[in-house]
């Protein structure tokens, strides 16, 4: 993220956290050997505390806004059931891929005990059981107001769902809420910019804390649990995207890579799905999607459709619910799986928002939310390479619906040239 508008502020955001988490660090480190744990929570965590309050306040904003806003963006529901049906399951199963496989090599790692478990004393967990039927019952709301108030993510998703289509439903008469929408949710992304501009100082006392309470040791384990992470991306993106441009696309995915190149740098580097939207269009119509399909598919997928995210969550919810000594059950995993599914798509393509829905994941299996603190510091080094992905499975599906479209209207296929 560049600032440098006004010439002043010369480091980058990710700079900035990076030194708060290295000071939280070298602070943690001092009060532990002066055996200030007690001070540091009672008096640094507090400031932490308010950060996190900050992050779990913009969540339900987020999600209702940024999900309304998709959909009536897709202007006609009967377009919505042709190409965005395919779409939207198209990314669904490859988030819950994603997620899947972020998960079994968390717990791989977590299996051979190599990550670390915190001296915490202020966790009171309890497993939260969870019951499927219950589950889908749940997400479908009895009370309109309840998923705000209680920041009940799937049932506040179904609303979101809902009132974008009634939206669009309502014609003229929706006209003017919808355009409120749209508005509300540039306000709200501005306010997230704002938040997300104080991680440096809510990373800061939350480390310090963290590190005078737990010690020092806990550090070296970010190495690991990043690497598991980038391990899982790596694999989705071989196995996941390779097979989808190999045989749904029939292209080659070297091909397809070499193309895409551009935009995975500029991902890599921006870790926002938005600003790379531009150029994600602009290499998938190289490739030969045609040019309508892309400008539908991808902006969805730009904000709905997140795989590195989902990835970034199962791996770090497992890493998290390790530190504080618990071990997710099967059940937890399903909702984890369920959460963060939902969670990535309510996830805005911009830097470091994917770490502000964690949050809901975190709690959606009743682990601590402050966790979060332990990894906010890199967090910057797993968005590069979830947002890399995120654009990359975006594309994917361009490709895929562009060789469907072409075929429908007997259109010849550029990458398949006789
Ligand atoms: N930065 C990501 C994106 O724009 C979202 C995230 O933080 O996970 O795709």
């Amino acid at each position: 993220m560049s600032n440098d508008q006004t010439g002043k502020r010369k480091l980058s955001l990710a700079a900035w956290i990076f030194i708060g988490m290295f000071l939280g660090i070298v602070a943690g480190i001092i009060f532990n050997m002066l055996n200030m744990g007690g001070f540091t929570t009672s008096y640094l965590k507090p400031f932490g505390t308010i950060y996190i309050n900050l992050l779990k306040f913009l969540v339900v904003p987020v999600v209702l806004l940024s999900i309304t806003n998709g959909v009536v963006s897709l202007k006609d529901i009967k377009r919505v059931g042709t190409i965005g049906g395919k779409t939207i399951i198209y990314y669904l199963f490859t988030t819950a891929i994603a997620i899947v496989i972020g998960l079994l090599f968390a717990n791989l790692f977590k299996g051979m005990n190599w990550f670390p478990k915190l001296e915490t004393t202020d966790l009171v967990y309890e497993a939260k059981t969870a019951n499927f039927m219950n589950t889908i019952v749940n997400i479908f709301p009895s009370n309109a107001l309840a998923p705000l108030v209680n920041a009940d993510m799937l049932p506040l998703i179904v609303s979101a769902l809902f009132l974008g289509a009634g939206i669009l439903a309502a014609g003229e008469h929706g006209q003017r809420i919808g355009q409120f929408v749209a508005d509300a949710y540039e306000v709200t992304m501005k306010i997230l910019m704002m938040i997300i501009w104080l991680s440096p100082i809510g990373v800061f006392f939350l480390l310090a804390d963290v590190i005078a309470v737990n010690g020092a040791a806990i550090v070296g384990s970010l190495a690991l649990v990043i690497l598991v992470a980038f391990i899982a991306y790596i694999v989705h993106v071989v196995i996941v995207y390779g097979a989808s441009v190999k045989f749904l696309t029939k292209m080659s995915p070297l091909a397809f890579f070499k193309g895409l190149a551009p935009a995975m740098i500029c991902a890599f580097t921006t870790t926002s799905s938005n600003a790379t939207l531009p150029l994600n269009i602009e290499c998938c119509n190289k490739m030969g999607s045609d040019p309508e399909v892309s400008s539908f598919v991808l902006p969805l997928g730009a904000t709905i459709n997140m795989d590195g995210t989902a990835i970034y969550m199962g791996v770090t919810s497992v890493f998290i619910a390790s530190c504080y000594g618990v071990t997710l059950t099967l059940g937890q995993m399903a909702t984890i799986v369920l959460t963060a599914t939902l969670a990535s798509i309510g996830t805005a393509g911009v830097s470091g928002a994917g770490m502000i829905m964690l949050a809901m994941v975190l709690e959606s299996v009743n682990l601590p939310v402050a966790g979060i603190a332990l990894i906010a510091g890199v967090d910057k080094i797993f968005d590069m390479g979830r947002t890399t992905l995120n654009i990359t499975g975006d594309a994917t599906c361009a490709m895929w619906i562009s060789r469907i479209e072409k075929i429908k209207r007997g259109a010849p296929i550029p990458w398949e040239k006789k």
